[in-house]
């Protein structure tokens, strides 16, 4: 039987959004990402979700402030179905985070969780992120499309484009800031002995083989 609770951890464009997407689906695991949700806030306009898009706006590639994130997340984490099981992506990021979630799963007798990391270099991320274009129209991402002379998307024809958040100078700051806030995440769940390392350098399918061997152990 596998585990219903798993904590996803990655530096920006190590796949691990892809990845928890195909775990929340094969294992019906709820899907909790703070990204989707805070996009999916700032889309809706509301007062919270404007303060999101000016951090975002600025373009430093830094966290959102954690008094806004508790308040935010609190909110959402009550209304969340624990019973069938979570994967947690892009939550927590900073070790206050992680202790908080680590509060309120003991306060429901979940303790038994593992935290999946996802391991790849800096230089590996930057050649990945910078040849990624997306489909201006669908969102469909696209690795390295001009080496493989491809200039529009196979499923509307739409134009493909680089997203601003994955330009070479914010891309930078973006893994800066990871090193800083979220790597001393490793140490704290290696600590807890809850920290599984997966190789997040082979291809999207071949990390995803692998996630699923440790899953169904
Ligand atoms: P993501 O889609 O997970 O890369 O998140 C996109 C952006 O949302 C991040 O660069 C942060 O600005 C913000 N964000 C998402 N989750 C968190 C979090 N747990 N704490 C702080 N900021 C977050």
């Amino acid at each position: 039987m596998f585990k219903k609770y798993f904590i996803i951890l990655g530096p920006p464009g190590s796949g691990k959004g892809t990845q928890a997407k195909n775990i929340s689906q094969e294992y019906e695991l709820v899907y909790f990402g703070t990204g989707d949700l805070m996009r999916e806030e700032s889309k809706k306009g509301s007062e919270v979700g404007l303060k999101f898009k000016k951090i975002w706006d600025e373009g430093r590639g830094a966290l959102i402030p954690e008094n806004l994130v508790q308040e935010f997340v609190n909110e959402k984490l009550f209304l969340l179905n624990l019973s069938s099981g979570v994967i947690f992506d892009g939550y927590p990021r900073t070790t206050v985070q992680a202790e908080h979630l680590d509060n309120m799963l003991k306060s429901k007798n979940i303790s038994d969780y593992k935290v999946l990391n996802l391991v790849v270099s800096d230089e590996f991320l930057i050649n990945r992120m910078s040849t990624r274009r997306i489909c201006a129209t669908c969102g469909k991402i696209f690795e390295n499309p001009i080496m493989r002379k491809i200039n529009q998307c196979d499923n509307c024809q739409a134009t493909l484009v680089q997203r601003s958040e994955d330009k070479p100078e914010i891309l930078k700051r973006r893994i800066s800031v990871y090193n800083e806030e979220t790597a001393p995440l490793i140490d704290y769940y290696e600590r807890k002995n809850k920290l599984i390392n997966i190789d997040g350098e082979p291809s999207i399918d071949d990390v995803w083989k692998k996630i699923q061997d440790i899953v169904n152990d």
